[in-house]
């Protein structure tokens, strides 16, 4: 009878301290993507100022800002491939697995080159944050939001950066983000 009790225990035990693992990684996986928002803005902030004293040309200050941008996207683009190979090394996926979200991570990436510097300026102020990879779009079960994640339909916020579904898909399609540039 003990013996069960001190079992029961231990598996609860375990498995409190399984979530707390969890949800502590989560935090310190938000927390640092936060941190690398944060000092790309302040990037930005630098940029801005050269432009606020004429020092660049608004030319010029679109251009760097554009290439800024995309290096940020394509760190983390390789940043999350690094993930991905160390799961795999680790035993965690398996090769299957890996190929499939490889190839994910790849459709992304061309998601985000097919969007035009034009198009991303609209898209970025639409969607208010740096971390913008693509369209968002509606699908039958699913809605894609800009920050790439993919939600259930019925999720009104973003899972990974908070957006809600509904100004998301509101303001930040292909379709509107087109419109508005075709009325300048
Ligand atoms: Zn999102």
């Amino acid at each position: 009878m003990w013996v069960l009790i001190l079992m029961i225990l231990l598996v609860v035990y375990l498995v409190v301290l399984a979530l707390i693992l969890q949800n502590t990684n989560q935090l310190l996986r938000t927390l640092s993507r936060e941190e690398e928002i944060i000092e790309r803005h302040e990037d930005i902030e630098k940029l801005n100022k050269l432009r606020d004293k004429g020092i660049l040309t608004r030319q010029e200050h679109e251009r760097i800002l554009n290439s800024v941008r995309e290096n940020f996207r394509e760190e983390e683009f390789r940043k999350d491939e690094a993930v991905l190979s160390e799961l795999l090394s680790k035993g965690l996926i398996e090769e299957g697995e890996y190929n499939d979200k490889l190839k994910l991570l790849d459709d992304m990436r061309d998601k985000y080159k097919e969007i035009s510097p034009e198009e991303m300026k609209e898209l970025q102020k639409r969607a208010g944050h740096i971390a913008v990879t693509c369209f968002a779009e509606k699908g039958p079960d699913h809605w894609l939001c800009v920050c790439g994640t993919e939600n259930r339909l019925h999720v009104r916020n973003c899972i990974k950066c908070y957006k809600n579904r509904e100004y998301i898909l509101a303001n930040c399609t292909r379709q509107e983000v087109l419109e508005e540039l075709s009325r300048d």
